[in-house]
């Protein structure tokens, strides 16, 4: 599967650039959204669907990848996706990866140098990993000169033995990827009410994926865009709000929050930039009857 050119979104005063670390297809959705995933959904609704969001054996297609923010004044990171080398022994498709994401990121016009802030939504594996990358045998930050800023929650979670349990392992990666960023005194963390950071963001309480999980909101020269996270991973459930994926581990939280992102943005140009959507990621909410709708753009 091929990575397509990014394109530049322009909110505001900002622009958001996508850099995707790696594609996954052929993920059964029943599998993914357990105990959720009706095949009539997709057998009534499969003409009017936005195109990409399936393969042609009918399986899910997700992303996995970071935003690009620069601000007049600063480099942005939003999410830093899986990394490579990382022992993840629980998810085989995820450990040990080789992938050229610095060069995708420099193509993208960053250079790990450059990047001022590195705001992570939650702690999940696939949201921390490039913070560090292995240098000798040892994790360094990968972008000594940013500030790492997320939610506190999360780190007190992920960091007591009470998280570390066989479900859980799944989606930690604090040793590798978090600790060191930690004891190299680059992070800043977010209470549990969110807020303003650097004036154009808003953290944005938003958990059940997981405990402490944060949307990033972005307001510039009055445009408005949204960074959700995991509140969503696929745009199946945009049209089925009630669907949470393998990954969410407070459920009933979780669709709580859904609905709420859900809620705030269909009735407002805001734009939604995804963590895991297939195609560019990035699209919109509008309401479709009595529910949602989502089109790439
Ligand atoms: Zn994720």
């Amino acid at each position: 599967m091929t990575t397509e050119i990014p394109k530049v979104y322009q909110v505001g005063d900002v622009t958001v650039t996508r850099v995707t670390e790696m594609m996954l297809g052929g993920i059964p959705p029943e599998v993914y959204f357990p105990g959720s995933w009706d095949r009539m959904f997709l057998e009534e609704n499969r003409e009017s669907l936005p195109s990409g969001l399936i393969d042609g054996n009918s399986q899910l297609i997700v992303s996995i990848g970071t935003w690009v923010v620069k601000t007049p004044n600063h480099t942005i990171l939003i999410d830093t996706a899986t990394g490579n080398d990382k022992n993840l022994p629980l998810n085989p498709d995820l450990a040990n990866l080789q992938l050229p994401y610095l060069k995708r990121l420099k193509e993208a016009g960053v250079t790990p140098e450059e990047v001022d802030y590195v705001l992570l939504t939650h702690l999940h594996v696939d949201h921390v990993g490039w913070n560090t990358k292995l240098v000798d045998g040892k994790w360094v930050p990968t972008f000594p000169n940013a500030k790492y800023v997320f939610p506190l929650a999360e780190q007190e979670y992920y960091s007591s033995e009470a998280s570390h349990n066989k479900a859980n392992e799944v989606n930690f990666n604090v040793y590798e990827s978090v600790l060191p960023v930690v004891e190299a005194g680059l992070t800043q963390t977010i209470g549990p009410e969110g807020g303003h950071f650097l004036e154009i963001f808003k953290f944005i309480p938003t958990p059940g994926h997981s405990i402490g999980q944060m949307s990033i909101s972005l307001k510039s020269d009055g445009e408005e865009a949204l960074f959700g996270a995991d509140v969503m991973h696929h745009p199946f459930q945009v049209f089925n709000p009630d669907w949470n994926s393998m990954y969410c581990e407070f459920t009933d939280q979780a669709r709580i929050s859904r609905l709420r992102v859900l809620e705030y943005i269909a009735d407002r140009p805001v734009i939604y930039f995804s963590t895991h959507f297939p195609e560019s990621a990035a699209g919109y909410v509008t309401r479709n009857g009595d529910g949602y709708k989502w089109d790439f753009i």
